[in-house]
């Protein structure tokens, strides 16, 4: 792992939040805000690690904009910003929730609180179940309530979610914190009145290759081996390819290979009882001595 290409990914994925932080979105296509901070992160000579995500109101995650997406955020929308950059596959991954409705400010402000306070005492070694003590306690004194099932994760070289959760609530203990491993810290908060969980929705517009296999249709298995050359195990947006596929065709051959198993997809996230979601995340990498805060 290189350290260097992590700082390099995440003062590239900082500089691309704190842009969209500082913009007024109302009246903005959610199409131009993903192309707008994608093109930011190529033009810093770096890839998105996956398609940016805009999800609005009571959808907490995995929203990208579809190829001819006309939706456009709206007074009083709250809106998840979640970016991701790869420098030779080392992520950097971090959100910000943009809030044009001034009821949501204090839970906006609570979620950033929370991250704040997580962050600070990440250190090797730690339990990743005090991260969630202190999430939640922080929801329980803001009065908010945390997203239960969705967590925080470890990153690896071109993996988003390389097989460790960093809980959002209180939880029995779980792995310590290991030096010079990047985690992604995101909590998630909704209103008291919200269930705190999230289920998945129909639509889908982001997908990954799962596993690389033959499967004797030309089109599809060219299809595959054109995935694999751009993106390995990223995520993708089907826009991404539409500059060398057809939109129709590209979509039938999707879900083929989805059928086969060998493409995944990551369904839209939606709060259990339709309350809005708001979210802050960083990526930190543990120290002996403390915490490299990599997207600060
Ligand atoms: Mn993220
Ligand atoms: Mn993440």
């Amino acid at each position: 792992m290189s350290i260097e290409d992590y700082q390099k990914a995440g003062k590239i994925a900082a500089e691309v939040r704190d842009d969209a932080r500082k913009r007024y979105h109302v009246g903005e296509m959610l199409l131009s805000i993903c192309e707008r901070v994608e093109n930011m992160i190529r033009e810093r000579g770096a890839e998105p690690a996956f398609p940016c995500n805009v999800s609005l109101n009571e959808v907490a995650a995995h929203y990208t904009a579809e190829p001819n997406d006309q939706n456009v955020v709206k007074d009083n929308d709250v809106l998840k910003i979640d970016i991701g950059v790869h420098v030779n596959g080392h992520i950097a991954d971090t959100a910000v929730t943009a809030c044009y409705n001034p009821k949501y400010d204090s839970l906006v402000n609570a979620t950033e609180f929370a991250l704040q306070e997580a962050v600070k005492i990440v250190k090797a070694d730690v339990n990743a179940s005090d991260i969630g003590k202190i999430v939640e306690n922080t929801a329980k004194k803001t009065n908010f309530k945390p997203i239960h099932n969705l967590s925080g994760h470890s990153l690896a070289q071109y993996t988003i979610h390389a097989g460790k959760s960093i809980p959002n609530i209180r939880t029995t203990r779980t792995f310590c914190f290991a030096p010079n491993q990047a985690y992604a810290i995101e909590p998630f908060f909704t209103t008291k009145d919200g269930s705190g969980i999230v289920y998945n929705g129909k639509m889908k517009s982001i997908y990954a290759i799962a596993t690389r296999k033959i499967t004797g249709d030309k089109n599809a298995d060219a299809l595959l081996d054109y995935l694999w050359n751009r993106f390995k195990t990223l995520p993708f947006a089907l826009r991404w390819i539409l500059q060398d596929y057809e939109e129709k065709e590209s979509r039938m051959m999707l879900e083929f290979l989805m059928k086969k198993k060998l493409i995944h997809s990551y369904p839209i996230l939606v709060e259990g009882s339709g309350k809005f979601v708001v979210q802050a995340e960083h990526t930190v990498i543990p120290t002996e001595n403390g915490v490299i805060i990599v997207t600060r």
